[in-house]
């Protein structure tokens, strides 16, 4: 029997399990020993689940000793502790909900489960998907395994952290402003934020609704499209998915970059790029248009400019209401000390929380409240239409825009923290994105004094095939995706 390595993608996994090379069981032994050596470095995880992963191998097991074949079926992949699972604490990265146990799963933990999908635990993540850095996360922050003094990004960083350490070839994450794309970028790995109302958010714990999504992290474009085609589609239970069939996301991976028309709006790359950003992005440009797309420097997002101020305007104010029902009495954290029901509801909040999460429930209540709501988030919904409209115009002639994800590299640990304005500032050019609903993704371009550098393309509303397409192609030419990270034990 070959060895296992567990450097391997899913798909090279899937093919050895096919092919009966190793059991399922044995691949998720190998896996969560190695997850736990890595553990101690990098706190990727705020729950392993040892037993569900066991569980599900040997049902894994059933099913390829009886023929069945499916990208996902006995390979490892954790969830970023945002999702609801069955009997699985579901914390969501806050006291508020440390002791909660959902009694159903997320459409998406439902489906990877039917999927054969072995869940190896639960990821760590800022409070309430709340963050660019996973250190607000009550849990203790995830260390980047490029350099463990820094932070993985965030929120989803424990879901990219334990795929860049070759922990687990896959990973969950959610996307509200950029929790997918900056972290795989910050982490040089691939990450993918679909269309607004692709992928069903049920069971998903909520923060702004109208923003987010849940979407893949991987180490190639492969494994991103096939994890995707497994987790998108309508769901009855979620009323913003669109009743859209779900396509094989590899089918255009043999047509390269030719042909393709991608904008890159100079605005992005005049924002005060971090030391090598600006450079590793023309690089990847030049691998484009090398490679026969056509690239148009003259798009222009005018309103772009203002989606950070649409952004922290709408997401707080969807969170004030959200975050609404944790009053103490329905869910998780309780704090009784015989004082009026008003009393311990407000003590409960007041230690349940983390700051960041106060200040968005402040900050959301007040743009909401009568005399400011038209001033604030009236004002903030029009502008968010003219951004929609203009990614609508801009996509007229172009299939992708083409930028940085993240304005600069991994910062280090607590370098942002007391400074709420230089955190929003990560998302820059990933929150344009949620606000119009687009596809993106975030591939490897490269490396920045020793750390990773994102490429973020973002595409047609559920064109993710053009994403995926173009990120296959330029990652198989380039070969950033393979580059292991040195900080983090092998076994
Ligand atoms: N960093 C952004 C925020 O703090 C985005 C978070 C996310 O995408 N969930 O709101």
């Amino acid at each position: 029997m070959p060895e296992i390595d567990l450097d391997a993608t899913a798909h090279e996994h899937a093919a050895h399990l096919r092919a009966g090379d190793y059991t399922a069981r044995a691949l998720a032994e190998a896996t969560l020993a190695r997850v736990q050596a890595q553990e101690p470095a990098l706190n990727a995880y705020i729950t392993l689940t040892e037993e569900r992963a066991l569980a599900q191998a040997d049902a894994a097991d059933v099913r390829l000793r009886a023929g069945e074949s499916g990208p996902l079926i006995g390979v490892p992949i954790a969830i970023k502790d945002l999702l609801c699972t069955r009997g699985v604490r579901t914390t969501a990265g806050s006291h508020m909900l440390e002791p909660f146990v959902p009694f159903y799963d997320a459409t998406v933990v439902a489906r990877l489960d039917a999927a054969g999908a072995v869940t190896v635990g639960k990821a760590n993540l800022d409070e309430f998907a709340m963050g660019s850095s996973t250190e607000f996360s009550a849990f203790g922050p995830t260390h980047n395994p490029w350099d463990l003094d820094r932070v993985p990004g965030g929120s989803s960083g424990g879901s990219a952290a334990t795929v860049a350490a070759r922990g687990v070839p896959l990973s969950i994450g959610t996307d509200t402003g950029g929790s997918i794309r900056q972290p795989a970028a910050l982490c040089g790995i691939l990450g993918l934020k679909p269309t607004y109302g692709r992928v069903s958010r049920f069971g998903v714990v909520a923060f702004a609704s109208s923003l987010e999504q849940v979407g893949p992290f991987g180490r190639d474009a492969e494994d991103v499209a096939r994890l995707l085609g497994v987790i998108a589609g309508p769901d009855e239970r979620d009323a913003t998915t669109a009743p859209m069939p779900v396509p094989d996301y590899t089918a255009d991976f043999g047509r390269g970059l030719g042909g393709l028309r991608v904008g890159v709006p100079q605005q992005f790359l005049d924002r005060g790029l971090g030391p090598g950003v600006g450079e590793a992005i023309e690089q990847a440009i030049a691998v484009f248009e090398r490679e026969g797309a056509i690239i148009d420097r003259s798009v222009t997002l005018p309103s772009a400019d203002a989606a950070l101020a649409v952004y922290y305007l709408i997401a707080p104010s969807e969170a004030s209401a959200n975050l609404a029902r944790y009053d103490g009495v329905k869910y998780g954290f309780s704090y009784h000390e015989g004082g009026s029901v008003e009393e311990d509801m407000a003590e409960t909040r007041g230690r349940g929380f983390g700051s960041e999460v106060k200040r968005r429930i402040m900050l959301g209540t007040y743009a909401l409240s009568t005399g400011y709501y038209d001033a604030y988030y009236l004002k903030a919904q029009r502008v968010r239409t003219t951004i929609s409209r203009e990614f609508d115009a801009a996509f007229a002639d172009h299939d992708l825009i083409l930028t940085p994800t993240s304005p600069t590299t991994a910062f280090r640990l607590g370098e942002k923290l007391s400074d709420p304005y230089a955190m929003y500032l990560n998302d820059l050019f990933t929150i344009p994105v949620n606000i119009g609903g687009n596809p993106a993704i975030s591939v490897p371009a490269g490396f920045a004094e020793g750390l990773p550098v994102g490429l973020h393309l973002i595409g047609r509303h559920f064109e993710e095939g053009t994403l995926l397409r173009a990120a296959h192609a330029y990652a198989t030419l380039t070969d950033w995706h393979m580059r292991r990270p040195p900080a983090t034990p092998a076994s």
